[in-house]
């Protein structure tokens, strides 16, 4: 990049380390940014940068926020004794898309796939079974769907969830989404219909 000189070819490989950028994408954002008010720039920057700072995991059902808990933990409104399981906060913001849901969620940050290395302990699973054994005492948790994608390791993972529920002999409901959801498909993607239809169908397991 020694042709753009050093500023713009930092800027350039900076942005190459983001997902889905190469270098062509890298360097129409550089010179995007570059015409750019510079107040605009400096915005973008910070807003990075405060997130980056201040987001981390909700307390209670580890998705992003950046309060100690989030907006949906501390509703209310929100029914809590059922806990929708769910791989990320992506899909969190499909299911809450639907308006469909009442209940809360507990967001996995991943699921099990030992191709890729990611074990039991690598994802939000110790947090679920102690939410439900702490809730156990005060306001017990009657249903816990498991809304993981129907990809094979979103598959396994969901049936490890309910074993380990099942060792913990509460009484609870556990059940799986319906395969309306495409096998392989990315919750994220899938429509609103389609995700209210599967939350509907589900199956105890
Ligand atoms: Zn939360």
């Amino acid at each position: 990049m020694d042709y753009y000189g050093a500023g713009i070819g930092k800027l350039i490989e900076s942005l190459q380390s983001l997902p889905g950028i190469g270098v062509k994408s890298a360097q129409r954002l550089a010179f995007h940014l570059i015409s750019m008010p510079e107040e605009q720039v400096r915005s973008i920057a910070d807003s990075m940068v405060y997130a980056r700072e201040n987001v981390h995991f909700c307390r209670e059902c580890q998705t992003l926020t950046d309060g100690d808990i989030c907006p949906i933990c501390a509703s209310s409104k929100r029914d809590h004794s059922v806990i929708m399981v769910v791989e990320n906060s992506r899909d969190l913001a499909a299911y809450e898309r639907t308006g469909g849901y009442d209940g809360v969620y507990h967001v996995l940050q991943g699921v099990i796939s030992p191709l890729l290395g990611v074990g039991p302990n690598d994802i939000r699973l110790k947090e679920l079974m102690q939410r439900l054994q702490d809730a156990a005492g005060e306001t017990p948790v009657k249903e816990v769907i498991i809304a993981t994608s129907s990809t094979v390791e979103g598959e396994s993972t969901a049936m490890y969830i309910a074993r380990l529920i099942r060792m913990l002999e509460l009484p609870v409901k556990i059940t799986r989404i319906a395969s309306g959801v495409p096998v392989g498909g990315d919750i994220e993607n899938v429509d609103e219909v389609t995700l209210e239809r599967a939350l509907k169908g589900r199956t105890e397991l």
